[in-house]
């Protein structure tokens, strides 16, 4: 479901559902309309056929009637002789000239043929027929029904069905107004066929369209084949009405019109015209399926509409957010130049393009202040570490005299002892202690006693190698540590100190001397200051042997 939480995404279902549901809506309107439309036109094309055909059988109905009104009327009949030649050359025309008069004849009013074309029923007696006794009285039409005695003497006109007619009769009176005969012809019931036939057009027979004549009865007069098969349905529409009507479990439009005739007898005929279903309605299925087509081929088009719509509102966007997720992932030279007709689209990317400009320059600021600030530390730090240099050099030298304090010296122990324990080698120690100084104190004044101190120290600085050691290790003593000096080295440099000393003219004072005791690191020293102590004892064996001396360890 994730994917369909894009911005684009949503838009393409927005539009999506909205193009559905306006295709779906307007193509099934589209096909109600156009179903009932043409709905109703099979119907109007189903009912004028059946129009046809039933004002086609009226005609014809009423055309025989009226051919034998006018042959019962015709002076041959009325006054000529009715078993002679005339009029059988009269019945035997007129049967030519309609190819379905099946017999004409004429019959005495006691039921005798007496005059009949070809000759058939002549002589036989037709009292008993219906059109003789219908014609007695008037112009009669009679009902279709099977031949009866012309069954055997006429051939069939199809194999498959039994002879069947319908039977026109008329009085023939005579001049004196008696009845002379009862003219008759009976019509082969296949000119309903023909009628039909001609009525109904090659289309519509195609499309499955029959027609149907039900007699007064409630039975089918035609087809043939549909007499006793077919069940008449109970729920036939209305006369000059249509409808949907299930015929034996198949749906058939169906129509039904009445036969009018247009003389007396009403023979009560009823046409009724039936088209399957699928058939009257094909072109409403073809127009729901090219619809259901349309509808597709819309739909596919409206989704792509769809979608490049979505896509022309979301790209902005998109852009905007993959420009503001560089900026996430820390891109600094991002530019939001995202255009877009849309105003918001166009205020955003450009409050996002100035926030950006903004953030760059405080950025730079930031950058500076920091290197500004980096400059003052690396200032400070270089102060502070002149001052802890300057500290150091403090706590490690003598205020006096500006050499080496005590504390010097003791490092420097520690690292001589260090090395020679390292090299296996010896250094050598001088302690030295001035002789006497209290009474130039005393006899001088402190300051002075002090100045003596500092030239000393100056003395014993210049004195000694570079690679020696000269420190101030006390009030007036001072100490001199030579590295990888053997005893005898340094007895040599005592000596050479001691004299210098001696032979030194001090501001003030003048003479000044100093007890020297000289010591060697052993091999087995155990500490640094072993060869310190043993120098002390030695100088203070220096001062008890009358001091100016130099005194080596025992
Ligand atoms: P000795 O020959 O036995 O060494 O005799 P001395 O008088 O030198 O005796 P000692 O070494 O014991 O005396 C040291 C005197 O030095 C004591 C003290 O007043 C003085 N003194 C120590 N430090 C200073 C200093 O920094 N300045 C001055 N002016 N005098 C100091
Ligand atoms: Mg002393
Ligand atoms: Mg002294």
């Amino acid at each position: 479901m994730k994917q369909f939480n894009s911005f684009h995404a949503r838009l393409v279902l927005l539009f999506g559902s909205l193009f559905l549901a306006v295709s779906i809506g307007l193509t099934a309107y589209l096909d109600r309309l156009a179903s009932v439309t043409l709905a109703k036109a099979a119907g109007d094309a189903l009912f004028s056929t059946g129009n046809s055909a039933a004002m086609l059988i009226s005609r014809t109905l009423a055309e025989r009637e009226r051919e034998i009104r006018l042959l019962s009327k015709s002076h041959l009949l009325t006054s000529g002789d009715l078993q002679g030649a005339e009029v059988q050359q009269l019945l035997d025309d007129i049967r030519q000239s309609y190819p379905f008069y099946a017999w004409i004849g004429l019959a005495a009013p006691d039921g005798n043929v007496l005059q009949a074309t070809d000759g058939l029923l002549l002589k036989q007696n037709v009292a008993q027929r219906p059109w003789f006794s219908g014609g007695l009285q008037r112009s009669f039409v009679g009902d279709v029904h099977e031949a009866v005695l012309l069954a055997r003497l006429l051939p069939k006109q199809n194999s498959n069905e039994p002879l069947r007619f319908v039977d026109f009769a008329a009085p023939v009176y005579g001049t004196d107004n008696s009845i002379r005969a009862v003219v008759a012809t009976h019509v082969h019931w296949s000119w309903v066929h023909d009628v039909l036939s001609s009525v109904l057009t090659a289309d519509a027979a195609n499309s499955g369209v029959e027609l149907l004549i039900l007699g007064s009865a409630g039975h089918w007069l035609h087809p043939y084949e549909y007499i006793g098969q077919l069940a008449v349905p109970a729920d036939l529409p209305p006369a000059g009405q249509v409808a949907l009507i299930d015929w034996g479990g198949k749906q058939y439009l169906t129509s039904r019109i009445r036969i009018s005739t247009q003389f007396g007898d009403d023979l009560g005929w009823q046409l009724i015209l039936r088209q399957p279903a699928e058939l009257a309605l094909a072109p409403v299925t073809k127009l729901n399926r090219q619809l259901l087509w349309y509808g597709a081929i819309t739909l596919v088009l409206a989704m792509v509409l769809a979608y490049r719509l979505a896509s022309h509102f979301s790209r902005p966007v998109e852009q905007l957010a993959s420009l503001a997720a560089k900026v996430a992932q820390g891109g600094e030279n991002v530019v939001f130049n995202v255009s877009s007709k849309l105003t918001e689209i166009r205020y955003l990317s450009s409050a996002l393009s100035s926030m950006m400009v903004k953030m760059a320059a405080k950025r730079q600021a930031l950058l500076q202040a920091n290197i500004t600030l980096e400059q003052q530390v690396a200032t400070r730090t270089a102060d502070l570490e002149r001052a802890n240099a300057r500290l150091q050099e403090l706590s490690l030298k003598d205020a006096l005299t500006g050499i080496y304090n005590r504390r010097a010296a003791d490092e420097r122990l520690q690292a001589e002892f260090a090395t020679a324990k390292r090299r296996n080698h010896r250094y050598a120690v001088l302690l030295m202690d001035i002789d006497h100084f209290k009474q130039i104190n005393d006899q001088f004044g402190h300051e002075t006693g002090d100045q003596v101190i500092q030239q000393l120290a100056k003395l014993l600085q210049q004195a000694i190698r570079e690679s020696d050691f000269v420190a101030r290790y006390g009030g007036e003593e001072f100490i001199v540590i030579l590295p990888a000096t053997e005893q005898s080295g340094a007895i040599t440099m005592a000596n050479k100190l001691c004299r210098q000393i001696e032979q030194q003219q001090f501001n003030t004072v003048g003479q000044v001397t100093i007890s020297i005791g000289v010591a060697s690191s052993a091999t087995d020293d155990t500490d640094a200051d072993a060869a310190v102590r043993e120098a002390d004892v030695a100088m203070y064996e220096a001062k008890r042997a009358g001091r100016n001396r130099v005194m080596p360890q025992e």
